[in-house]
């Protein structure tokens, strides 16, 4: 029986505000244990939350990015549990009437692109965190209550996922999206984005969908990718053997790169959502929207296209550069002074990325700006750098920071353009090898490379090799 998937995803991502959603406590990460705390966000009795308007916009950023409906009026909702991290005994969210929905993500996989559904964007905030210190987890738990209160979106994708790739694609895109509108830092390392994975297997052609179980605890997108592969086999496994899926959560082991299950499935009245009594609805007026919509920057998807349609790049150059937003600034930029768009692709996609991968760095580390990258292209092309001397002299830049100028007088690199010193040279090479000149002329055309090669070697790299090739074919007759 050949079977297909069908996976929908949760995802929280935190907010990028400087204060909590419902009271003035700082949400900077990394803080000393329960340092940022005040009676709202740890739930004492009597106190009233108050909403971060902030916190409200950049929801609905990410509702008018993924093409979403924003609710003129939504409604906040207390989710009961019992929980240490949780000091109110609730987490306040919205359930029946979230802030956005409809909208999609555009996945790029295998060269296709396809529409992901969005369900509905809300609004939440986010629980503290438990500590089993290690070897005395026996003994003692700590509760860190930082956390609590912190904004989060949750986005909730439609069962349209049909791989774990395009599990993993989806996810690259989203992020792509939260960090283009500055909605999300959306790094899954500092737990700014999380992700649980609902999955269930079905027979292939068969409308019906299968009982799912749901994923949690993978700290990356690969572990997302990872342990829905081994799900999907754990399903498909039981199926075959006669067996059924129980509907659960189950959670990811990265080390042992398997499931285990955590608990069964709370139904969501378990919960007993009810509306926040402290908060008003909230409601958002169309100007408000109108004014959010038109602070929205150029969106990853929106870009891509233009990137391929104004610079005649390729789809493949056009992803990597729009990949980040500062990537596509960057592009810009040096297309913008040195208008030869394919190259400086070029440059950007092996050269930079390669440097920014060496050192771990993101492009706004990186010691070469936009335009100083332009100025050693623009010396490559009037040939007075070859292409390894240009090389050479990025990678210098990015050591030191210096500019083109005081890099290329400092190791006196200049390319040997004089066609009296290159013709003496080319003579010299072509006298060496009388067998290959024979060759040559005798018709194998192949061999100017080789003349040409051994030429810029002679000279110690600084032969300018489109000159050298002219003169290699003047002498062997052309
Ligand atoms: P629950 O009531 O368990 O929270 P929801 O209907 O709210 O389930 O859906 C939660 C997530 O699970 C969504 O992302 C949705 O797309 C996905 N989902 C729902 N049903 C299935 C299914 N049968 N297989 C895979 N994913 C599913
Ligand atoms: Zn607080
Ligand atoms: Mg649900």
């Amino acid at each position: 029986m050949e079977y297909e998937s069908v996976i929908g995803l949760e995802v929280h991502a935190q907010l990028d505000t400087a204060a909590k959603i419902f009271c003035g406590c700082s949400t900077e990460f990394g803080a000393e244990g329960n340092s940022q705390t005040c009676p709202i966000c740890l739930g004492m009795p009597g106190v009233l939350p108050v909403l971060n308007k902030r916190a409200v916009e950049l929801a609905l950023r990410s509702i008018l990015a993924v093409g979403g409906q924003v609710q003129p009026k939504s409604i906040f909702a207390r989710k009961n549990y019992f929980y240490p991290d949780l000091p109110k005994g609730y987490q306040i969210s919205q359930y029946e009437r979230p802030l956005g929905t409809g909208g999609s993500v555009t996945v790029h996989l295998d060269g296709l692109a396809k529409r992901v559904g969005i369900t509905r964007i809300h609004l939440e905030e986010d629980a503290g965190k438990s500590f089993h210190p290690e070897g005395r987890a026996i003994e003692y738990s700590l509760v860190d209550v930082n956390r609590c209160g912190v904004p989060l979106i949750e986005i909730v994708s439609e069962p349209e996922i049909r791989s774990p790739e395009e599990a993993y694609a989806y996810l690259v895109a989203l992020k792509q999206i939260l960090q283009y509108t500055e909605v999300s830092r959306a790094d899954m390392e500092k737990g700014k984005l999380r992700c649980d994975a609902n999955v269930s297997v079905r027979p292939k052609g068969q409308k019906e969908f299968g009982t799912k179980t749901e994923l949690k605890n993978m700290n990356s997108f690969r572990a997302v990718q990872k342990a829905l592969e081994v799900e999907i086999a754990r399903q498909i496994k039981i199926i075959d053997s006669g067996g059924k899926v129980v509907q659960e959560t189950l959670l990811w082991d990265e080390d042992r790169q398997a499931v285990a299950p955590m608990r069964a499935k709370e139904f969501s009245d378990d919960y007993r959502y009810f509306p926040e009594p402290d908060l008003l609805p909230l409601e958002v007026s169309m100007d408000w929207l109108e004014s959010v919509r038109k602070g929205l920057p150029e969106l990853p998807e929106a870009r891509r296209r233009r990137f391929i349609e104004v610079f005649s790049l390729s789809d493949y150059d056009a992803s990597l550069l729009t990949s980040e937003r500062a990537i596509a600034d960057y592009y810009e930029t040096a297309v913008g002074l040195y208008p030869n768009p394919k190259m400086v692709a070029n440059w950007i996609n092996v050269e930079v990325f390669r440097f920014l991968k060496e050192k771990k760095i993101f492009i706004d580390d990186l010691k070469v700006p936009a335009a100083e990258l332009a100025a050693l292209l623009k010396k490559l092309d009037s040939s007075s750098l070859s292409n390894t001397m240009a090389k050479e002299v990025l990678a210098a830049m990015v050591e030191t920071g210096k500019t083109v100028e005081a890099v290329v007088a400092q190791k006196g690199l200049v390319q040997e353009s004089d066609e009296a010193v290159l013709d003496g040279w080319v003579r010299e090479v072509i006298s060496a090898f009388p067998k290959q000149r024979e060759s040559y002329k005798a018709g194998k055309k192949q061999l100017l490379g080789f003349f040409v090669g051994e030429t810029v070697k002679k000279s110690g790299g600084k032969a300018n090799p489109k000159l050298v090739s002219t003169l290699v074919k003047k002498h062997l007759g052309e």
